[in-house]
This record gives structure tokens, sequence and C-alpha cells, in this order.
């Protein structure tokens, strides 16, 4: 149990806050074509980037409009999040397009100074994690006792699971606003930039274009995401925050970035058939878990797949007392618990596969999906036990497999 501790508190944090920051350096460089030089303090054109990339999040923050509570937490306090996620990607996505068409080495010049952006973005993550750490000691923002633990780990773990700052939710500042939109334009960058480097190509189009098409569906739903595990369990800290803001820029394009220096092998018509993989496995993706919130928004009083649903009633204490819910054993629910995440993979696989030909590299993305979520099946799972106790495990039996039926 002590060398556990050990590892845990004082061995783990600091090697993963190493090995994270240098590898993404070293896939950058791998994926580029070696022209580049880069400093760890980033560049004038670096800083500009992420910078107004920041200031473009935070202003689509402050703008008036609708606003969405999120759930309760157990000690009783709710976060409120600005709900203009999609307007906020349409306008962005407009806005890049009009950059583009103004200056056209923009998509050039971010491919060849991707190193410079990624050192800009680790020392904005690593600011904004070490004032979380200070602001989640000294002025949380709510009444919750947090567990006092060694400081390495609460830097890497994070403190409060709610900080604002400047007048904006932490969280949705740089998992939604600046890490996904980093994603989106990233992604149209190198499919650009690859494009004036080695002319069209149609796999690398397919790439970016389904990469658009899934993180579009993210905005539209982005107030479900303030119901997912992100929000509601993990704290704002290092392993959230630096891998919205340096991780997926870095590795959640890279099959995008990969192409520029290495052009895709695949035909046109192969590229077409990966598109078509991939918008299937989006639409089911989109179709699983719009069945789940249609089942929780009708309150069990729904068809799904042309009868009437199943379920199982669940109770689960919160702050405010005792609370019902139901788990949905029909449709797609029944089939497995997360066949949601098996679709994610099919779809993350689609847009890596015009990489063919070029080993692994193209594919790291997926792989690392792969390990992501099956964590994350084993980690919501704890989360529901502890939640939802008996009634969780007649479920399970109920539905057996977690993301291939007869498989896992
Ligand atoms: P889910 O959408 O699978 O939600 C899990 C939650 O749903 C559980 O915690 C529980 O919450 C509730 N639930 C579980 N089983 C049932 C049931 N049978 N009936 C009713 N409610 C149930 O997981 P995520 O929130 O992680 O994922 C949401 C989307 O985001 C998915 O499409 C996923 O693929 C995607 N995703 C993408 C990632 C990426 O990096 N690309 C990472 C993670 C997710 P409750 O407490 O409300 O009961």
């Amino acid at each position: 149990m002590a060398v556990y501790s050990v590892l845990r508190y004082y061995v783990g944090p600091p090697v993963m806050v190493v090995t994270t920051c240098v590898g993404v350096q070293y896939l950058a460089q791998v994926g580029g074509d070696g022209t580049n030089s880069w400093s760890m303090l980033g560049d004038a054109h670096s800083w500009t980037v992420v910078l107004f990339t920041l200031l473009w999040a935070l202003l689509s923050l402050w703008v008036p409009g609708k606003v969405f509570s999120g759930p309760q937490t157990h000690f009783g306090y709710t976060p409120v999040y600005k709900a203009n996620g999609f307007q906020f990607f349409l306008v962005s996505l407009a806005a890049f397009f009009l950059l583009v068409t103004c200056y056209p080495y923009v998509s050039r010049d971010i491919f060849h100074n991707f190193q410079n952006i990624l050192a800009s973005c680790n020392i904005l993550a690593f600011v904004l994690c070490i004032y979380l750490l200070v602001k989640g000691k000294k002025w949380p923002e709510s009444t919750e006792a947090i567990e006092s633990k060694p400081l390495l780990y609460e830097f890497y773990r994070g403190m409060e699971l709610h900080p604002r700052l400047l007048g904006v939710d932490v969280k949705q500042l740089t998992n939604c606003r600046f890490g996904l939109l980093a994603w989106e334009l990233l992604v149209v960058s190198f499919f650009l930039a690859g494009w004036e480097k080695n002319g069209f190509s149609m796999g690398h189009l397919v790439c970016a274009t389904l990469q658009t098409i899934y993180l579009g569906k993210f905005f539209w739903w982005e107030t479900g995401y303030f119901n997912t595990l992100d929000i509601i369990l993990d704290r704002a800290g290092y392993y959230i925050c630096w891998g919205c803001l340096v991780f997926v820029p870095s590795l959640y394009t890279y099959s995008s970035y990969y192409l520029v220096a290495h052009p895709p092998q695949v035909s046109a018509s192969t590229a077409t058939l990966f598109f078509i993989l991939g918008v299937c496995a989006i639409l089911l993706n989109y179709r699983i878990d719009w069945e789940k919130e249609h089942f929780r928004a009708h309150d069990g009083k729904c068809s799904l797949w042309g009868r009437p649903v199943t379920y199982i009633e669940a109770q689960y204490k919160s702050a405010t007392g005792h609370k019902y819910s139901k788990l949905l054993t029909s449709g797609s629910w029944g089939v497995a618990r997360h066949l949601n995440y098996t679709l994610e993979l099919l779809l993350s696989l689609a847009w890596c596969l015009p990489g063919l030909g070029y080993g692994v590299w193209p594919f790291l993305y997926v792989i690392f999906l792969t390990v992501l979520l099956v964590h994350r099946v084993f980690r919501d799972e704890e989360k529901c036990r502890a939640k939802y106790g008996s009634a969780w495990d007649k479920y399970c039996k109920e539905v057996p497999y977690r993301m291939i039926p007869r498989v896992f």
C-alpha cells in the first residue's frame, strides 16, 4: 500500500507531466517536414495565434446570451455555462475562412510553426494550472471540503470541480471553447497546408471533413457535455486542463498534421469509402446518445426501435435527499452498456485510415482513444455503481457486455 501511495502521489504526477510535455513536442517533430526550428518559449507568431484563440474563446463566453445550468454537485453547487456552442463553432469557422481568404499563408505558417504553437500552449496551460492550484487552496468557488493531498498530486488532479475565471467556467473555456476550437481550426489549416504543398488530396479532405462533422456535432450538443465525467468528476487541474489546452491540439489533430508532410497514398474512391464508414459511425453514435436523452426527457414513457422501452428503476442520494432515475435496458442501451464508445472508435478509425501505408503514426489518435475509452468505461461504471448500487448490478446482469456484444 505504501508503495502504491508513493507511486500515485509522488512519482506518477511528475512522470506524467514530463513525458506528456516532451511527448507532444516529439510527435510534432516526427510528423513535420523537418524544416522548422522551435523554442520552448514559443515565438511571436505562436503567441499571437494562441492568445488570439484564447481571447476569441473568452469573448464567446462573455457575450450576452442563453445560459445553461449544469447538474448540481453532491455539495449543492450548480455550475452555470453559456449555451451558444454551435453559433460559436459556425462563426469561428466563417471568420477563419475569411482570414485565410485575405491571408492565404495563414495555414502554411500554422503548420510550419506547430511546435512553437504547442510550446506556447504548454506555457499557457502551466500558468493556468498553477493559478487553479493556488485558487483552489486560497479562494475556492464553493463550500466543498476538498481533501488535502500531496501538492504535486493536487496540481495534477486539480482542486476544484467548477472553478471560474474572468467570469467564465474554466472547463467550458479550456475543454470546449479553446481545445475543441483549436482542434477544428488546426485540422482545417493542415488540410489547406497539405493542398498547397502536395496538391489536392481526397484522403486529406476526408480526414478533415469527418473531424469537422464530428466537432460540429459536439458543439450542437455542448450542453449535454456538461453531464459527462469530464465535467462532473474531473477536477480542473493538469489532467483535464493541460489535456484540453495542449494534448487535444496535438494528438487529436495528429492524423491531419501527419498527412501534410506525408501525403495520403489511398485512392479517391477508397477515401470515399472511408468517408461513408465515418459518416455512418457518426450517425449511429449520435443516435445512441440521442436514445438515452430521449428516454430521460420522456421519463421512460416512449418507444425505441418500434417498441415501448424497458428499464430498471434506480434510486440515489443527492445533496437534497433521495432521487429517482431509470436505467434504459432496450434499444442500443440493451445491446451493450457503452455501444456509443464503440462507434466513436470506429469513426476515429475512419478519419485515420487515409494515412494507410505510413505505419502506426497516422493511427496514434485512435490507439490513444481506445485506451482512453476502455479506461473510461471502467471509470463510468465505478461512478454508476457508487451512485445506483444494486440497480446498477441488475442492469449489468441484464446487459452483460460493455462495448461489443459477446466480446467485451
Ligand atoms: P455516456 O453518454 O455513455 O454516459 C454515461 C452516463 O449515462 C452514465 O454515467 C449514467 O449517468 C448514464 N447511463 C449509463 N447507462 C445508462 C442507461 N442504461 N440508461 C440511462 N442512463 C444511463 O458517456 P460519456 O458522457 O462519456 O460520452 C458521451 C459522448 O461523448 C459519447 O458519444 C462518447 O462516445 C463521447 N466521448 C468522446 C470522447 C473523446 O475524447 N473523443 C471521450 C469521452 C466521450 P447518470 O448518472 O446520469 O445515470
